[in-house]
């Protein structure tokens, strides 16, 4: 639900004009737009996003507040058993002081520890999960025991012009792995349904409008 001509149309109507299609002065006022942060033409459009994530990669993409949020419920549905366990090679250790970490490979030896003691937990978690489930207790009770590394299922419908900025913040260096790859992920639709947009945006160093 989303186009470069939404931004142009949007941006045009401050002079009672509108397109049908886009042309090259089409691209330079849409690369004007985002330079001089001219923010608001880049809001008429949508995208809708239905993702599976881990329970602390939603955390920290629900505090993106512009955009609507639908998320499963284990309330009113049983959690299923999926949970994050990292690849080998993103096991990793952090050096360093806040804002400013490195994060290194650890030995194979360790990567393969963590995964697991991951595994030995998620597993002792949902036997748990179950058996309270079984014996009667409210799914909304029964489901504290489930760790932050158990998938959730939302849809995400936002505009190009929080996308981005989500993108700017979530797919950059400083973000966590787990989120930045769903972010670079959304980042290939915005460069899809909005290849002017997306480039722009790229040449402004990836900062929102
Ligand atoms: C690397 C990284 C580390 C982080 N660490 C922490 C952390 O330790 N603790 C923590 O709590 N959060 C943390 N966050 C979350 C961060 O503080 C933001 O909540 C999150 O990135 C959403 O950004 P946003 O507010 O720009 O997006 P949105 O909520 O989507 O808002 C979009 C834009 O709308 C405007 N806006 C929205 N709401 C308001 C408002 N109430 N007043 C004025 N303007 C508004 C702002 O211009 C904002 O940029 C971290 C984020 C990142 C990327």
């Amino acid at each position: 639900m989303a186009d470069d001509l939404s931004v142009v149309n949007g941006a045009r109507v401050s002079f009672a004009r509108r397109k049908e299609e886009m042309d090259e002065s089409d691209e330079g006022l849409i690369r004007f737009l985002m330079r001089d942060r001219h923010g608001t033409p880049f809001e008429h459009n949508s995208f809708r996003f239905h993702i599976r994530a881990p329970i602390f990669v939603a955390r920290e993409w629900f505090r993106h507040r512009v955009g609507s949020f639908n998320e499963f419920s284990m309330r009113y549905a049983k959690a299923t058993d999926e949970f994050y366990v990292p690849a080998r090679e993103d096991v990793r250790s952090q050096v360093g002081k806040p804002g400013a970490y490195s994060f290194d490979p650890v030995s194979d030896e360790i990567a393969e520890t963590t995964r697991e003691e991951l595994k030995a937990v998620y597993d002792a978690a949902y036997e748990t999960y179950e058996r309270l489930v079984e014996l009667g207790v409210a799914r909304e009770l029964a489901r504290c025991v489930l760790p932050v590394g158990a998938y959730t299922e939302f849809y995400w419908t936002v505009n190009a012009r929080s996308l981005m900025n989500f993108v700017s913040l979530r797919a950059s260096e400083t973000a966590q792995r787990e989120i930045r790859r769903y972010a670079e992920a959304c980042e290939t639709f915005l460069a899809e349904k909005m290849p002017i947009t997306h480039a722009a945006f790229v040449a402004s160093d990836r900062t929102a409008p």
